[in-house]
This record gives structure tokens, C-alpha cells and sequence, in this order.
């Protein structure tokens, strides 16, 4: 079997050990006579996939105590709107870091709730940075501060957060989670659909810290509460019960390889590779971010013009690669080299990059 090199910007890739231990489990779990989809999410199977999983987290992302793990659905788009639901009364605002297109779609639900104030934005600079700390300005009145830590079509991340105070800071970290240590405590709540770092789509994770989910309005619907699903440990209704275990298995691997603190040095191993492709090139491939707001997981660049972007992914394709075609909304090409993504297929990228330019430069 040769497996591709996916760079897919997610859905992505997912270790091939996991892949592999799933399916010796798949059809008989735990001699159960049946897989874990086919169990009632109340067995003492699922309740244990559920716990294990809540668990595998707190200890990898190192969560203290007093911040609620939930399990939910929807995916990141649904904590767009979740999260101004919950957190944003009247009197207040949300306050957003503007940094490109999932903050923008961020930025859309919260006014479509209460009263939005931007606190910072980089659109001036078409969100190829992510704003210097003393560039953001909180309202007095702000409910939240929240920004994108890592913007996956951009290719940008914050590489230090701001410290808000009181105010509660939220991060969409759906497109960095795990991949990094991060000092939960500066944080009121994290959300980020599983998709790129934590298995496959179908589960979105909130880290919420306790007072946040204590009591959400009483005119949010129960499914749309986190108290609700706080209260019920993330069993209030029929979980996505194989994505969670999906994500146990990852959380296991990740736990494995020594835990966030060593992926995060293969991480930036990963990236360094392709980003010295870039930057020793002269000029023959841009990279798209500035260079002190450059993504560890979504390198972005250019080549002189579209033509021979076309030619790069065409070529690349016939090579075993996937997925290096930038968004649509954008262009241009990106490689995500999330936990899942191997040494071996940043090496051979950045090698085909190499080759490539020595050929049509
Ligand atoms: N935020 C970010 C940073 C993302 O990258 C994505 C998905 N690419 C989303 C939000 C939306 O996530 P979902 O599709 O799970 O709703």
C-alpha cells in the first residue's frame, strides 16, 4: 500500500497507526460482538471512549481543573454563533481580533447576536500578519476578546497571546490544537473541530473554563447551551460516537510520541523544511505570511504566476501529493503539515519544491 502525502488543509491527514488500530477494532470492540458505533452511547464501553477521551485531553493540553473538556457537534462554525449566544448579554460586546477569513466568519455570528467591536485588524495588510499585542484594544465593556489563533487559509498564527485581564479570551484553535503547549490559563474558553489535528470530522472540542458555563441565558435553546452539555458530561444527547473514539485513538498516538511539547519541536521541523524552500529560492516561490506571523501548520506561498502554480499542483499530484492547492478564496498553494503529516512528506515536498524550481525557474 503506498500512502499519499496529504497535505489536505482538512479533513487531513490521520496517523497510519491509528488508521490501522481502528480497523483491528472496527468490526468486534473489545469482544463486545459488535463495533463501537453500533453500541448504545449509555454502555459502559461508550462511557468509557467518552471519559478517556475528556481525560486523554486535559492531561495532553495540560487543562487545570477548573475548565470543562466538551465533546460537541456543529463543528467550529457552530461555536461562531454558540459563542456570542452564550457569553455576549446585553450592555456588552464581543470584541474580535480581525485576521482573515474564520475570523471574518467569526465576526459575522456575533452580529448577528448582539453588538460586535473589532479590536484589532490586519485586513490593511490582507491578513498576511497577525496583529502586534499592542495593537489590540480591548473595549472597556467587552464581553470576550476573540481571536483565530492559527488562520488556516492565510497561513498566519499568533505566536503569543494577549493578556485580557478579566475579560475572558477565546481562541478558534481548530486549525492549531495540540499542536503546541498553550498556557490554557490565559483562556476562558477554546474551541476547534477535529478535523486537522485530532481525528476525523464529527467532533468539535470546547475547553471552557467553569464560571463560563455555569449558567448560559435562559432563552438559549439546550442543545446551543454549554451548561447543558457541561452538566451532562457531554452525554446529554447521542454523541458522534465514532469520531470521539477516532479521537481517543489520536490522543493515544499523540500521548505516544512523547506528548504536544515534542510535537510541537517536529512541528516546527516540518514547517522549517518548506519554509527553507522558500526562502532559499530566490524569490522563485513567496511565502505569503510575514515572516514573524508565519503558521506552523498552513505554509502558504506564490510562485511568479498562476500558470506555474498549476503546473506545481499538477505535477505534484503526479508525484503522490494531495492537496496543495491553496483555497479557493485565495489561490496560490498551501501545504498543512498538521500532527498527522510526517517528517518523510515534508522532506519529500520540500525536495519536490527543490526539483521543481530547478526545472521551470
Ligand atoms: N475555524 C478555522 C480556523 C478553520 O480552519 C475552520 C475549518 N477549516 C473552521 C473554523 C470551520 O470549521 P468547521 O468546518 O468544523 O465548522
Amino acid at each position: 500500500m503506498t500512502r499519499a502525502y496529504n497535505f489536505n488543509a482538512g479533513p487531513a491527514a490521520i496517523p497510519l497507526e491509528v488508521l490501522q488500530q481502528a480497523q483491528e477494532q472496527f468490526v468486534d470492540y473489545q469482544g463486545a460482538g459488535m463495533s463501537i458505533m453500533e453500541m448504545s452511547h449509555r454502555s459502559t464501553f461508550y462511557e468509557q471512549v467518552n471519559n478517556e477521551t475528556q481525560d486523554l485531553m486535559r492531561e495532553l493540553f495540560q487543562i487545570p481543573e477548573n475548565y470543562h473538556v466538551l465533546l460537541l457537534q456543529g463543528g467550529a462554525s457552530t461555536q461562531f454563533a454558540m459563542l456570542p449566544m452564550n457569553l455576549l448579554t446585553p450592555g456588552k460586546v464581543g470584541a474580535y481580533v480581525q485576521t482573515g477569513a474564520w475570523a471574518d466568519k467569526a465576526i459575522k455570528e456575533a452580529k448577528v447576536i448582539g453588538e460586535m467591536a473589532v479590536a484589532a485588524s490586519t485586513a490593511s495588510d490582507s491578513f498576511m500578519r497577525v496583529p502586534r499585542l499592542d495593537e489590540i484594544v480591548v473595549p472597556e465593556n467587552a464581553a470576550y476578546l476573540h481571536v483565530t489563533s492559527n488562520e488556516t487559509i492565510g497561513g498566519t498564527q499568533f505566536h503569543e497571546f494577549p493578556d485580557t485581564g478579566s475579560v475572558p479570551l477565546i481562541s478558534d484553535m481548530s486549525s492549531d490544537i495540540l499542536s503546541r503547549p498553550v498556557d490554557i490559563g490565559k483562556f476562558g474558553l477554546i474551541y476547534a473541530g477535529a478535523q486537522k489535528n485530532l481525528g476525523p470530522s464529527g467532533v468539535t472540542v470546547v475547553i471552557i473554563r467553569d464560571d463560563l458555563a455555569a449558567d448560559s441565558p435562559k432563552s438559549i435553546p439546550a442543545m446551543l447551551r454549554y451548561d447543558t452539555h457541561a452538566k451532562a458530561k457531554s452525554l446529554y444527547n447521542t454523541p458522534p460516537s465514532f469520531s470521539v473514539f477516532m479521537m481517543k485513538l489520536v490522543l493515544q498516538w499523540i500521548k505516544g510520541k512523547g506528548g504536544v511539547a515534542q510535537l510541537d519541536q517536529l512541528n516546527r521541523d516540518k514547517t522549517g523544511l518548506i519554509y527553507d524552500a522558500i526562502d532559499g529560492s530566490g524569490g522563485f516561490y513567496k511565502g505569503c505570511a510575514h515572516t514573524d506571523s508565519r503558521s506552523i501548520m498552513n505554509v502558504t506561498f506564490r510562485m511568479a504566476n498562476e500558470e506555474l502554480e498549476k503546473l506545481f499542483v499538477k505535477q505534484s499530484e503526479a508525484e503522490g501529493f494531495v492537496g496543495l492547492k491553496g483555497h479557493r478564496d485565495v489561490g496560490g498553494l498551501r501545504a498543512s503539515t498538521y500532527n498527522a503529516v510526517t517528517l518523510e512528506s515534508c522532506q519529500a515536498l520540500a525536495q519536490f519544491m527543490k526539483e521543481f524550481q530547478q526545472k521551470n525557474g
